[in-house]
């Protein structure tokens, strides 16, 4: 008989593999044995073997995570706490039926046919027109629409990492980020979090490493809230500008500050054209639009351009359309005056609920805006663990690790206060209570 040395490990891993595809029978006592309805179907089963045919690829960390996340929002009676969603009950869908209703005569039948890749061109116009106000200058021939922001991650990581490229990202940091950055090849390097941005440890990823892209939220950070102020900002783009570094500015949450407005994007700032700027209708609306934009320099938008046709040809014209008459028609100013009164008094009900019962147990800061609360657990309890136990007691919170490219924090935990009004956010934090003190006992 042939005699193969095979390392522990790689036997360890075949059985895993074959344990996820259901082939593994575990007997107690007895051990682990490969079913035999693995030689059975691989014997006579004539169906293609999707497995073996995919291409390799990186598993990205924490891939399931976020779809996970995603789909146990809906579960009945829990409270979650993780995914970072506007209320659904204050969705303005009664206001895009109106518009539906008092404009659809206007449309032609072409007008439901395609339109360019780079988006409905009054939708353009009215964001450059929207963005020149808020500093960034620019003209609509540099603005691309995208189905959401993650596209434009997505989109942006395509055209200028390689695998084996660096990327620099700040932690904690989006998750949806890290994966892409991940799945596409790259290599990560972390800014670790500090009161202040990192300037030497950039200064020296950039002379060592010649990274591709620093990817950053610069106001009101997914997942702690963190704002990089003026004065750092202006040093940023001096020390990119310097190296010619690439720049993905994500900016979901600017428009939710609770004190004053925040500073201006870094957008604003870019004197090299090395800013690729990028926001989401997701938070602002609803994420069901699926519509985000991006602005950045032609040369970038004309190859992003290009890729998207390759995934999507266009993204959705009856949502750009409708979100333009609302654009247009001021609801979307108002809508957010009256969001961040909502989402204001829903972070003060969850920071004093927090301090009141676990200002002993947990600590944490109040974020001037966003939709976060960033907890860290001062006893030594791991919060991937303490999940197990909440989501027992029916409600869940993201557990840092995701925030991070390389594991190592497991004290951190994410808890969303847009989602629930103030009513389950008090009980969702009880229940939280709770469970931090069962975890303590057993
Ligand atoms: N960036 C950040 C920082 C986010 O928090 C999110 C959503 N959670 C996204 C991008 C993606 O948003 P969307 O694709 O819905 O626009």
């Amino acid at each position: 008989a042939l005699l193969f040395k095979v390392s522990r490990t790689t036997a360890i891993n075949a059985y895993r593999h074959l344990e996820k595809d259901g082939y593994v029978n575990i007997k107690n006592g007895s051990g682990t044995y490969v079913s035999d309805r693995y030689a059975l179907e691989n014997k006579t089963s004539n169906e293609i073997p999707w497995p073996q045919l995919l291409k390799p690829h990186i598993q990205p960390s924490m891939a399931s995570l976020m779809s996970e996340l995603m789909v146990s929002s809906f579960v009945e009676d829990k409270i979650s706490l993780d995914a970072g969603m506007p209320d659904p009950s204050y969705y303005p869908i009664d206001i895009f039926s109106k518009l539906h209703r008092d404009y659809l005569g206007e449309l032609a039948p072409r007008d439901f046919g395609h339109i360019p890749v780079q988006g409905y061109e009054p939708l353009r116009h009215t964001i450059a027109q929207m963005l020149n106000l808020e500093g960034i200058k620019c003209h609509s021939n540099e603005v691309i629409i995208l189905s959401g922001s993650q596209q434009g991650l997505y989109l942006t990581a395509k055209v200028l990492v390689e695998p084996g490229d660096y990327v620099i990202v700040q932690t904690p940091t989006y998750l949806g980020a890290i994966q892409v950055f991940q799945a596409l090849g790259a290599r990560v390097l972390s800014l670790p979090q500090r009161e202040d941005f990192s300037f030497e440890i950039l200064e020296d990823y950039l002379a060592r490493y010649r990274p591709k892209l620093l990817y950053c939220i610069p106001t009101f950070r997914n997942p702690n809230g963190a704002v990089i102020n003026t004065e750092e900002r202006k040093k940023l783009i001096q020390l990119a500008a310097r190296y010619r570094l690439a720049i993905l500015e994500d900016d979901p949450y600017s428009k939710y500050y609770y004190e004053d407005p925040p500073p201006m994007s870094l957008k604003s700032f870019d004197n090299y054209g090395g800013v690729v700027y990028l926001s989401t209708f997701s938070k602002t609306l609803m994420p069901g639009l699926r519509l985000g934009y991006m602005v950045a320099h032609p040369s970038l938008i004309s190859r992003i351009i290009l890729e998207k046709q390759y995934i999507d040809l266009h993204s959705n014209n009856i949502s750009q359309w409708l979100l333009d008459l609302f654009i247009k028609e001021g609801y979307l100013e108002k809508h957010l005056i009256k969001m961040r009164g909502v989402y204001k008094n829903r972070r003060n009900v969850m920071a004093d609920a927090l301090n009141l019962g676990l200002k002993s147990k947990i600590s944490f800061n109040i974020p001037k805006g966003g939709f976060y609360i960033w907890c860290r657990i001062i006893d030594n309890i791991s919060s991937r663990k303490l999940l197990q136990e909440t989501l027992k007691m029916g409600v869940s919170f993201v557990p840092g690790e995701a925030f991070y490219a390389v594991a190592g924090e497991d004290k951190d935990f994410r808890l969303c206060f847009s989602q629930h009004n103030e009513k389950v956010i008090l009980e969702g934090i009880s229940r939280l209570e709770k469970a931090i003190e069962k975890f303590k006992k057993g």
